[in-house]
């Protein structure tokens, strides 16, 4: 029977399988190895997973599996208990890590990256993008609201009328919607930038302004992701950013060009312009920003201005976001055990695009 281990991930709360879908993975079927602890900063504790799963060390889980589940890759350390053979199914995060193929291929070992499956209907239940994604956009908007020194919902008391926040979303994919949804159900006036036409009736239906640039390259060969804009494109653009942002008390930054840098929309020009107390939330901040001025993985004030830049918001929502990354692992675990049997079928478009290494 395949041995399916599941370690933590160093730095990041979640775990790739939770209590609530053990028995699913039980019908692969296989065997589940826990490292000992390895819920613990996901407030899952250990006890919780039952008696059918087993605990162990982490060097024993990385020698004895068959598959490997964990958020993020393992440390370079785990390779020499790893046995060749051994498959890992993680998020590779390949096209900001070029060289995280290498070591897998000398040690034999294969990796699946999640992050690389195709975004087609039949993949929607795998995908960990859009999972993670949509936790990081509701996210974003709450902590934009907890940090904005106003209100979001307009509101008459007998003290005086306060004016709805504005709030500016950069980008109307997964992420980019889910924050119009909860900028919009926490009683903002939300306005939507986004290269894909395709995306306005959706942003509208939630309540918000879609705001189009003319001459916007949206090409359908692309798979539905965004391509990259014309510089005098994206200048054009980034005026009429300009002048909404400074009207803007909130903007969440969510443009991403699949492969590449995510596009600069706002400038420290545009920045300057904002009023003090304003808070950028930059989600796309790991692959560049979409603000000028962001740093990832810092929340900074500039000019009055509160800047966080956060590519990894999933994180904070660690029990939900474990709950559905489980679900995403199993689906593609059942698409790669065909009969109790590791199945690596080339002719299968999703662990053909998935996979980094064999
Ligand atoms: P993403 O994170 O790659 O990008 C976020 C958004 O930024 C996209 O909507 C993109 O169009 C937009 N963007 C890029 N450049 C921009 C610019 N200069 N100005 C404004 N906006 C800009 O996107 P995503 O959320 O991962 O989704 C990518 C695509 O995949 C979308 O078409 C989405 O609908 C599709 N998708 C399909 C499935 C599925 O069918 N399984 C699942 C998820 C997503």
């Amino acid at each position: 029977m395949l041995t399916v281990g599941i370690i933590s991930s160093k730095g990041d709360p979640r775990i790739a399988l939770v209590p609530e879908t053990v028995d699913k993975y039980l019908k692969l079927p296989c065997t589940l190895l826990f490292e000992k602890g390895c819920g613990q900063s996901a407030s899952i504790p250990d006890e919780v997973f039952g008696t059918k799963v087993v605990f162990e060390p982490r060097t024993e889980v990385l020698s004895k599996s068959d598959i490997l589940l964990s958020p993020l890759p393992p440390e370079r350390d785990d390779l020499q208990h790893i046995r060749p053979g051994t498959v890992l199914v993680s998020m590779f995060a390949p096209f900001q890590n070029p060289g995280v193929a290498d070591p897998l291929k000398e040690k034999q070992v294969s990796a699946y990256s999640l992050d690389m499956i195709p975004r087609s209907t039949l993949a929607q239940a795998m995908d960990v993008l859009s999972s993670m994604a949509s936790i990081a956009g509701y996210k974003a908007v709450l902590l934009a609201a907890s940090l904005l020194p106003r209100y979001f919902p307009m509101l008459m008391t007998a003290s005086g009328t306060i004016k709805p926040a504005k709030a500016l979303v950069l980008g109307a994919g997964v992420a980019g919607l889910q924050a119009i949804a909860t900028a919009r159900r926490l009683g903002a006036v939300v306005e939507v930038f986004d290269t894909r036409k395709a995306v306005k009736e959706e942003v509208e239906s939630l309540g918000a302004k879609f705001v189009e640039v003319e001459g916007a390259k949206d090409e359908k060969s692309a798979g539905g992701y965004a391509v990259e804009q014309t510089e005098e494109f994206l200048a054009k653009q980034r005026q009429m950013v300009q002048e909404r942002a400074a009207k803007s008390d909130v903007i969440i930054c969510t443009a991403q060009v699949r492969g590449r840098k995510a596009p600069v929309l706002i400038t420290s020009d545009t920045v300057a312009k904002m009023r003090p107390g304003s808070v950028i939330v930059d989600l796309a901040s790991s692959t560049g920003g979409n603000c000028e001025v962001t740093r990832d993985k810092q929340t900074i004030n500039h000019l009055g201005i509160t800047i966080i830049g956060n590519s990894q918001l999933a994180d904070t929502v660690a029990i939900d976001a474990s709950f559905l990354l489980s679900n995403n692992y199993l689906n593609f675990l059942k698409m790669l055990v065909k009969e109790g049997k590791i199945n690596h079928d080339a002719g299968n478009e999703i662990l053909r695009s998935s996979c980094i290494t064999l």
